[in-house]
């Protein structure tokens, strides 16, 4: 049977929908009158007078991870995101957010918005009892008001992570409780807010929130929605103006911030704040969706060129050890600030479908999500550095942060990460496969997984079977439920040399790297789409014109034989101390001429996780030689020597691994001289 219009189908919906937009109760019984048709989470277009979205999120569960990523969605279930509850009072049994007289702030939202995804993608019966228990919670205990969560903290900003987590369960589970709950506690902000602004955080992080406010405008309709958004708009961070006109470009000095006992954290501190920038990173692109002010639709990627420019760094980010902190490789970038910017990618993606966000978001999760905890993902960093020499409980020279932030353990630093890095890999599981605004799919980001949706009342299912990123091949076998024609929308990496695509064995025409390839076909059970996104080794420049080597989405670092050192026992887990046992510091003979010709080392799985020195599926030998001049100093590969540098050194072959299993590192290197 052809697919004729899905977007036809989707208006008969919404032209329905809208009879009743004003009132939520008649509105769910539409839902449910149109159920045996599309379930309430199927909404494909965004409703008037949003702008059209390139691509649209699918419903939680629709994909399923496989291979590799399965494999490390279990490592997370078996280590701290599947435990933390059980000895971390800040989302324990006492916790505001389950009723009782503990934390009752950012902490239990954070880490409710990471476990509901990895609950669901895993059918984890275990992780979905817990998850309920804090999502009944909320559900069953709104203020007469409209108010959710804790009555003795009334800060707007907690509560936007929770609207994420709630969107995320009503998605996973159809609980039709959520979408009243969210229009009372939106009826509620919009009478509040005139007289009780954003303040703090909330002020800087607005458009979270609008994340969700777009979430239940699509489902339920009504203008008040989008007068809050307006209003949270306007009392928010004007961060498109910020990075119009940007004038933080260098290392941000603590004692220019202003900081006062006792005050608010002053505009410049929280404008230069690593968190709030990789949340921001998303702000542009919702504010063009409900603006649809041109102007903001090239907003994101001048955010991104401008913290590459100033404070870009080898592994995705930019760097922040809490604050804006310029391009050196030894200066750290929270985990926070990562699995934000993920966030922030996917909604970005969706919004414009810029397929340079697809190669950034793989840059980050397959490079700095990993290399920030430890193999068995029960201890983490607060900062990581791309040049990671020693991990130790001592003063380095980060803007603001303390002597704990590049420990592996438990809260190094501060418990922000310890509670919030839960989202990374579940909330990337559930982007990697997009609905399209011309009623088809797209695979917006490569690994392993399963996805099962619906086009109109067709059910098509799609097999990915790939060790992308660490291979460039990738076969999709396409099921639908019997023959149906929907555009199939491919991303094809900016990195890729010569790809290639065949359907059936047979290629498709002028796939070109730096875009999205678009096959619009009939499509039958069975048909194999066989990707090949070639990788060779290459070399960026960074810092002080230093070569960083690279294949595909992988960043290469020298691993340093390292020395784990327990600091101490905490509760279920530990804090650790990292110290090299082995010589880090190498000026490279490579170039971006010679890069191609390195060698690689493959190997298959070894059943551990592919993130580790162990699972490492792809090794590379280069040469280089010592510069006996660079040496440590607090802590730290000192200041990295201009390239190229020369040395007198023996000649010695370098084995490199990936970025994300080389716990300590250099990945930025001097090149020897001629
Ligand atoms: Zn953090």
């Amino acid at each position: 049977m052809a697919f004729t219009s899905r977007r036809d189908f989707l208006k008969t919906l919404g032209a329905a929908a809208a009879v009743s937009a004003s009132s939520l109760g008649s509105r769910a019984a539409v839902s449910m009158a149109a159920e045996d048709r599309l379930p309430l989470t199927d909404f494909y277009v965004n409703r008037e007078p949003l702008a059209p979205s390139s691509f649209y999120p699918l419903p939680l569960t629709s994909i399923r991870p496989k291979g590799w990523l399965l494999k490390q969605l279990e490592i997370q279930a078996n280590g701290l995101s599947g435990h933390l509850d059980e000895f971390w009072p800040d989302v324990g049994t006492e916790s505001g957010w389950l009723g009782g007289n503990g934390e009752s702030w950012e902490r239990g939202p954070y880490f409710l918005d990471g476990l509901v995804p990895l609950a669901y993608q895993l059918g984890d019966e275990r992780l979905m009892a817990k998850s309920r228990k804090w999502m009944n919670w909320t559900l069953e205990h709104p203020q007469a008001n409209g108010m959710i969560g804790p009555a003795k903290n009334d800060d707007w900003w907690p509560r936007m992570v929770m609207l994420k987590a709630l969107t995320q369960h009503q998605e996973a589970t159809a609980d039709p409780r959520v979408a009243p709950l969210m229009q009372r506690y939106f009826a509620h902000q919009l009478r509040e807010l005139p007289g009780r602004p954003l303040r703090d955080w909330g002020k800087y992080r607005w458009q979270d929130e609008v994340v969700s406010v777009v979430w239940l405008y699509n489902r339920t309709g009504g203008s008040d929605l989008l007068r809050l958004a307006e209003i949270l708009h306007q009392q928010g961070n004007d961060w498109h103006g910020q990075f119009q006109n940007f004038a933080y470009t260098k290392k941000v000095n603590a004692k220019e911030l202003g900081f006062q006992e006792g005050t608010p954290f002053p505009d410049r501190a929280m404008q230069t704040h690593g968190v709030n920038n990789a949340m921001a990173l998303k702000s542009a692109a919702l504010w063009w969706l409900v603006s649809r002010d041109e102007s903001y639709r090239a907003g994101v990627g001048q955010q991104l060129a401008a913290l590459d420019t100033f404070h870009g760094i080898p592994n995705g980010m930019f760097s922040a050890d809490e604050h804006l902190a310029g391009k050196n490789p030894s200066q750290g970038i929270e985990l926070c600030a990562v699995v934000e910017s993920m966030f922030s990618l996917e909604q970005a993606m969706a919004i414009l479908g810029d397929p340079a966000f697809g190669d950034r978001l793989e840059k980050i999760a397959y490079n700095a999500l990993p290399g920030t905890f430890t193999d068995d993902m029960w201890a983490h960093q607060y900062d990581q550095q791309p040049n990671q020499i020693q991990c130790s409980l001592s003063q380095r020279p980060w803007t603001t942060n303390g002597p704990e932030s590049n420990l592996y353990g438990l809260e190094p630093n501060f418990g922000c990460c310890t509670a919030n890095m839960h989202q990374g890999w579940p909330k990337l599981t559930s982007h990697l496969w997009m609905a399209t605004a011309d009623g088809g799919l797209a695979a917006v980001v490569y690994a392993p997984c399963e996805l099962n949706t619906r086009l109109g009342n067709i059910s098509v299912s799609i097999e990915e079977q790939t060790a992308y990123p660490f291979d460039g091949k990738i076969l999709l076998v396409v099921k639908p439920q019997h023959a149906v024609r929907f555009p199939l929308t491919l991303r094809v990496p900016a990195w890729a040399r010569e790809p290639s695509i065949r359907v059936n064995a047979k290629p498709v025409r002028s796939v070109r790297p730096g875009s999205f390839a678009v096959i619009d076909r009939e499509w039958k059970a069975g048909d194999r789409v066989e990707l090949d996104f070639p990788m060779k080794p290459t070399v960026s420049r960074s810092y002080h014109n230093s070569v960083v080597v690279e294949r595909g989405p992988i960043v290469y670092s020298l691993d340093i034989l390292t020395e784990w050192r327990k600091l101490r026992t905490r509760g279920m887990t530990a804090d650790w101390e990292a110290y090299p046992q082995s010589a880090w510091n190498y000026a490279l003979e490579i170039s971006e001429r010679t890069a191609g010709s390195a060698v690689e080392l493959k190997r298959t799985g070894s059943g551990r996780g592919v993130f580790t020195t162990e699972g490492a599926l792809v090794r590379i030998e280069v040469q280089g030689r010592k510069i006996p001049e660079w040496q440590a100093e607090n802590g730290c590969a000192g200041e990295l020597p201009q390239s190229p540098a020369a040395s007198d050194q023996p000649r010695e072959t370098l084995r490199m691994v990936h970025y994300g299993a080389a716990k300590l590192r250099i990945t930025a290197f001097p090149e020897l001289s001629g």
